[in-house]
């Protein structure tokens, strides 16, 4: 028998319900906020993350799953153009579409959502998979911060239309570029003498990715930076402003969040403000979801100079921490039941009415009993359930169970459409 490959899961149908009621929210949300779907390829040029996520990032050091090209490059300053990548992320494709498809030419300001699968090659365990989905979105084409209001107010009012409660948001400003490189080497050189204490990785960090440091989940490592007393010090007099503006907006609107200093994210293209989402029932994978600005990205795939910003959900995560009763609702399906030959040959009659009115309806194609067949609708949680037999059949009549009310009652057989669409409306 062949296993799922580690690290990936199947979504059954009785999960899928769950999905959809997250896919359909999310659509709903990000149209009230003007934002249009888009689609990008799963596979893309290794090279295209390298650069965007900075060959230092450990998503590029360690975690791509790659397919070698057919023809590899000669050449070793072409290297990771010898490779495609399954996307570990959405940001990088999505600046790629952009600048390929001249969007912004078209439409100036862009603001897009996604929701599809990413792969990363990380060790599995519970809340981190090898594929996971996001569910995400980006702007390009403005530095305004009311648009960094925007956007972590939408990922606020996501979570809210998911019915999902007890999460922390956190936001920081690392800064433009220049306000970045002076942090990187302060905090190097505040480090140099405390690298021994650092965790291995940390001590990797240090030669390659210095700010990640801040935000390591070790022990030791949070007791010594800590000791660093970190401000946001390092922000010049424009991004220092930006961050008040920011942060000034998501109080006026009354946003629960906080401000936490060491928060800088992994990857090389974040600028000025960046945030995440956290909620602790997710043990040592907290978080929920995190974004931030990217100022520099675009122009520097060898698109026009612009402001971006966008963030990204964890499904897999929004799903372990949502409350299971949001997910179980009563389906909006009729179940036919028949007795007997003749009331299966009307039967056939009676579910292409139904679905031709667009009632979902289904019906037991396995001969079970009656008693068999009511279990059945009641574990497809069916709304209704339509019995018919020879009585029936002799009336012209069917009998209809209401399974919310436990009601039963005998109607026409042409009024049962009418019927249960009215109940639908009610
Ligand atoms: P990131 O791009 O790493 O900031 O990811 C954004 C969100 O995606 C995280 O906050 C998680 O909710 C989710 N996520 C990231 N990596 C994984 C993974 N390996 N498995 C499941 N969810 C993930």
């Amino acid at each position: 028998m062949f296993r799922k490959t580690p690290g990936t899961k199947d979504i059954l149908p009785d999960e899928v319900s769950c999905w959809q009621e997250i896919e359909e929210a999310t659509r709903n949300i990000f149209s009230l906020y003007n934002y249009r779907e888009i689609r990008t390829p799963i596979i893309e040029e290794a090279a295209l993350f390298n650069r965007s996520l900075g060959e230092s990032a450990e998503i590029v050091q360690k975690q791509m799953f790659l397919i070698k090209k057919d023809k590899p490059r000669p050449c070793a300053q072409e290297r990771g153009k010898d490779a495609y990548a399954l996307r570990p992320e959405g940001t990088a494709s999505i600046v790629r579409a952009y600048i390929e498809n001249n969007l912004g030419k078209a439409a100036g300001l862009i603001k897009v959502y996604y929701i599809g699968p990413m792969f990363r090659a990380e060790r599995p365990q519970k809340g981190r998979l090898r594929q996971f989905h996001h569910l995400g979105c980006e702007v390009l084409g403005s530095q305004a911060p009311n648009l960094d209001v925007e956007v972590i107010t939408l990922a606020d009012n996501l979570l809210k239309a998911y019915e999902i409660d007890g999460y922390k948001i956190t936001i920081n400003s690392l800064g433009c570029a220049k306000d970045k490189q002076e942090f990187t080497r302060d905090l190097r050189k505040n480090l140099t003498d405390k690298l021994p204490k650092l965790c291995a990785d940390c001590q990797e960090r240090f030669k390659g990715n210095v700010l990640r440091i801040l935000d390591c989940k070790n022990e030791g490592c949070i007791e010594l930076v800590k000791g660093l007393n970190i401000r946001q010090g390092h922000l010049c007099p424009e991004c220092k402003g930006h961050f008040d503006k920011v942060s000034a907006g998501l109080g006026s609107l009354k946003i629960d969040y906080a401000v936490n200093p060491y928060l800088v994210r992994g990857l090389d293209y974040y600028t000025r403000t960046v945030f995440e989402i956290i909620h602790n029932d997710l043990g040592a994978q907290n978080a929920l979801g995190a974004g931030g600005r990217y100022d520099n990205l675009v122009h520097d795939l060898g698109g026009p100079d612009l402001g971006a910003i966008g963030f990204a959900f964890g499904v897999e995560r929004l799903l372990l921490v949502r409350s299971q009763e949001s997910g179980v609702r009563s389906k909006k399906l009729v179940y036919l039941i028949t007795l007997g030959e003749e009331a299966k040959k009307e039967g056939l009659k009676i579910l292409d009415s139904l679905r031709k009115a667009q009632i979902s309806s289904d019906t037991d194609y396995e001969d079970k009993s009656l008693k068999g067949a009511m279990r059945r609708a009641n574990d497809l949680a069916a709304r209704f359930v339509v019995i018919i037999g020879e009585d029936e059949i002799k009336k012209g009549a069917v009998t209809l169970k209401d399974m919310a009310s436990g009601e039963q009652k005998e109607i026409k057989q042409e009024e049962l459409v009418n019927y249960v669409t009215h109940s639908y409306l009610r």
